[in-house]
């Protein structure tokens, strides 16, 4: 966008001042404060919420930082922007008409009604949001537009921005509902009495290949997946199956209706859950974050 109605210059080159004076605001600028922008969507996706970060700038100096808490907080509206905003709302009771607020993705419709409320008058944003997104408002409600009349401005950083989207879902947010979540059945573990009378049994007259052992339990590759022993009396089999992430699969399995049974707490290559579905049957969820085990010669493991 070059120019709105009142002929006030905007977009990502122009910034409006106040007093009227129009100041030449170049696109590393606007990147500069994306890329602070980007480093608090990082902080939100390490924790697990959703990667969005926003900063609050007045005359070239960041006033305010934050990002999106939907998940650790437990609350849909955590977003990025209104809580930027509340954190700095004296401020902004001063000086809001001379600030500008860069977010990493689009501000939604409620954030975006809260900045023109706050009387930010430019926005500059990431990635686009076309489902969530405050586009249609922005073009559809007159006093919206009006309000932002410094600027409203889309694609700074955006693909990188797009990145952490990717990573997010990848991890098993609750957003991601396309992606599997259970990417294979990693084990079926059973307990044995006697290690080495089951690894007789199992490898040498069954003829299963030995995927590791140690001092408590061995394994066998059965196709892409492991018939874990461990040395103990008979229970019920355990089936584990494998997630990218045992923290955000937990999550996605609570949204959608199931509940966490244990954990997720660490195991060695990575971490683990235990879930149940709506009908009771329990699950056990692992990721291997860090990293799969490491064998000798005779298949024990070493690390
Ligand atoms: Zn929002």
């Amino acid at each position: 966008m070059a120019a709105d109605e009142g002929g006030v210059l905007s977009g990502p080159a122009y910034s409006l001042l106040a007093g009227g004076r129009i100041r030449f605001v170049t696109d590393s600028d606007d990147e500069r404060f994306m890329r602070e922008a980007l480093g608090e969507a990082k902080d939100a996706l390490a924790r697990g919420d959703r990667p969005v970060g926003c900063v609050i700038v007045h005359r070239d100096k960041i006033v305010a930082r934050g990002s999106n808490h939907e998940f650790t907080k437990k609350s849909k509206s955590e977003h990025a922007e209104t809580s930027t905003l509340r954190s700095c709302a004296e401020y902004l009771f001063e000086h809001g008409d001379d600030c500008v607020i860069y977010t990493t993705v689009e501000p939604c419709v409620m954030c975006l009604g809260s900045i023109v409320m706050a009387n930010i008058r430019r926005v500059v944003f990431g990635a686009g949001d076309p489902e969530r997104g405050g586009t249609q408002m922005y073009e559809q409600v007159e006093y919206v537009r009006r309000s932002l009349r410094n600027g409203y401005v889309g694609g700074v950083l955006g693909d990188e921005s797009q990145r952490l989207q990717h990573a997010f879902s990848e991890s098993g947010s609750p957003s991601s509902v396309d992606a599997p979540l259970l990417q294979k059945i990693d084990c079926l573990m059973l307990n044995v009495a006697d290690l080495d009378a089951a690894l007789s049994f199992y490898r040498d007259r069954l003829g299963l290949p030995l995927a590791w052992r140690t001092e408590t339990g061995l394994a066998f590759r059965v196709g892409e997946s492991e018939l874990v022993l461990n040395k103990g009396e008979p229970t019920e089999p355990e089936t584990d199956i494998m997630v990218a992430s045992a923290e955000g699969a937990a999550r996605r399995f609570a949204e959608a209706g199931g509940s966490i049974v244990t954990g997720p707490f660490d195991i060695k290559i990575g971490q683990c859950v235990v879930v149940a579905d709506p009908w009771g049957n329990k699950l056990v969820l692992l990721d291997s974050t860090k990293g799969l085990l490491n064998t000798d010669a005779d298949g024990f493991v070493v690390g």
